[in-house]
């Protein structure tokens, strides 16, 4: 391609989107899911956590998952003013108690409810919120309201594989992980820092 042609091309891009920009005028937080198959959910989330707190922005993080391991984002983002909500309730989902399971889910879900309702926090991040949603233990409905009340400027971030319909519908921004492949297939053990 000429110079000439390279240049009108680029400039007919910039024009695109300064007119995209110009038309994006609201100013409110957003609805961010991340979810699909592939790897980078949970790390996607932790990144604009990390993004928001470098700005002087406040972020919290619940965590809707079954284990107690060493969680490297914890450590790191604690100590500089965090605060994590983990479920925590040890491999009970192969045990099959849905009761304990669900109550579990609802505990941790009256603490996520409360940083909706805080305008203090920027950004709040529910990692692997959907699973409670498709094992039935929290009502769609439930995790609708509450962020259709949330505070305007509060900005959240759900994870996990399968996200009801509705959420999809109610977000922002959607991003589908797709994996293209995986070390895991391969037979690589799954790595601290890498993989938690
Ligand atoms: P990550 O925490 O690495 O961003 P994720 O949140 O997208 O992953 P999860 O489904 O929450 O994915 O996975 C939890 C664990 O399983 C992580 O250790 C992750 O590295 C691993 N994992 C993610 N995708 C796959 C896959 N397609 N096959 C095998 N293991 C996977
Ligand atoms: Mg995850």
């Amino acid at each position: 391609m000429s110079q000439d042609r390279h240049g009108e091309r680029q400039q007919r891009l910039k024009q695109k989107v300064d007119e995209r920009i110009e038309a994006a005028q609201l100013e409110r937080g957003i609805v961010i899911v991340y979810t699909g198959n592939g790897k980078g959910k949970t790390t996607a989330a932790f990144g604009t956590v990390c993004r928001a707190i470098g700005h002087g922005k406040k972020a919290a993080v619940v965590q809707f998952i079954k284990g107690n391991w060493d969680n490297g984002e914890r450590n790191i983002l604690e100590p500089l003013g965090v605060p994590f909500h983990v479920m925590a309730t040890g491999f009970t989902w192969e045990t099959q108690n849905k009761q304990t399971d669900t109550q579990a889910c609802l505990e941790t879900w009256h603490n996520a409810l409360q940083l909706l309702q805080d305008p203090q926090y920027d950004l709040v991040a529910l990692d692997e919120l959907t699973y409670m949603v498709s094992y039935h233990y929290l009502p769609i409905s439930d995790v609708i309201n509450a962020l259709t009340l949330r505070p305007e400027n509060q900005s959240v971030i759900i994870t996990g594989r399968a996200c009801h319909r509705e959420l999809l519908d109610f977000a922002d921004t959607v991003t589908e992980m797709r994996p293209v492949k995986h070390a895991f297939d391969a037979g690589i053990k799954a790595q601290k820092g890498i993989d938690w």
